[in-house]
């Protein structure tokens, strides 16, 4: 089979492998389309997992079966989720699931942007079948949606509160859709691109200017934009980092102002089983849809070319199509 193995940020090689066989109680799937995430082209972060065949949001069809499984099915479509916590470590009891050492451990082999997958027991656990009416590519946004939606769990963003989105990529769209799905009062959004301004107040969110917010949802590791964000913190105001900001980067706050203020700060990383159900819950309902904010379909040999246009922010969602020759993309 062929895989798209990065071997620089921006050197792509289209590679010929062996093809995945399933051990017991493991799956091998066709990957039918894999997004790119704002991740795979945040340079410090995947430069230090390079080499390696990206991609961790695929969706698939069941290909091969392991002896002793009989949960999925040859030729169900599945969105497979590339990390499995255990569920019982003090990590997951306290909520970390995303921190739990077997979720670290575990992920797809070889990555996303390959023509199959093997998925490991520990995932197959996880898998998520898609009904019939679900598109494929659509169901590859379920993975990033639930990112989002476990990140407003852990702000504690409620009905009624007031939300700052800060950059309305692909992830803050997603945020301004979640949010108003949870009942928020008023989601405020800073952008710095018109077009993505734009878009933002046609998903519903307002143009900020200074007024207080509950929440504010930092989707952008710059730090002058994380400041901005902890500036517009109401008191009891709680700043949630959404990107991951690079290493040294400084504290968004002095911590005589998040005393006085009773500020909280706190992060989101990767999302666990329950938020990956919530997601494909919503877009099933119609809660939310997130199928405009996949801008580009590429082929496997244009890998590179779909992780520049993530990186350039060219595309809002670009999604990798490894099966077939890319006509009727
Ligand atoms: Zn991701
Ligand atoms: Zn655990």
């Amino acid at each position: 089979m062929k895989v798209a193995r990065s071997v620089t940020l921006e050197e792509v090689r289209i590679e010929e492998v062996a093809d995945p066989v399933p051990a017991p109680g493991e799956v091998v799937c066709d990957v039918l389309a894999c997004g790119v995430c704002a991740s795979d082209v945040t340079d410090w972060y995947v430069s230090a997992k390079l080499p390696a065949v990206l991609g961790h949001e695929p969706t698939g069809v069941v290909t091969a079966v392991g002896e002793g499984l009989n949960t999925v099915a040859l030729g169900d479509r599945v969105v497979i989720h590339h990390h499995a916590p255990c569920g019982e470590c003090r990590r997951c009891r306290r909520g970390h699931e995303t921190l739990c050492e077997r979720f670290r451990s575990t992920g797809l082999e070889p990555g996303g942007f390959a023509e199959r997958v093997r998925v490991s027991a520990d995932l197959v656990d996880e898998l998520l079948v898609l009904p019939d009416g679900l598109d494929s590519y659509v169901a590859t946004m379920v993975e990033p949606l639930a990112c989002v939606i476990r990140a407003q769990d852990r702000a504690s963003l409620r009905a009624g509160d007031s939300l700052l989105v800060v950059g309305a990529g692909c992830n803050g769209l997603l945020h301004i859709a979640a949010a108003r799905a949870r009942g928020v009062e008023v989601v405020w959004v800073r952008e710095l691109r018109p077009e993505r301004l734009a878009l933002a107040e046609a998903w519903g969110a307002e143009h900020h200017g200074n007024e207080l917010v509950d929440v504010a949802m930092v989707c952008t590791p710059k730090p002058e934009a994380i400041a901005a964000a902890a500036q517009a913190l109401a008191p009891g105001g709680t700043l949630c980092l959404y990107a991951p900001p690079a290493p040294d980067s400084p504290p968004p706050f002095d911590g005589t102002s998040l005393f006085l203020r009773e500020l909280a700060v706190t992060a989101s990383y990767s999302a666990g089983p329950g938020d990956m159900r919530a997601a494909l819950q919503s877009i099933l309902d119609g809660t939310i849809d997130p199928a405009p904010l996949i801008t580009h379909r590429l082929t496997l040999p244009e890998t590179a070319r779909a992780l520049s246009l993530q990186r350039r922010g060219e595309a809002l969602k670009a999604v990798v199509v490894p099966q077939g020759d890319g006509a009727g993309l």
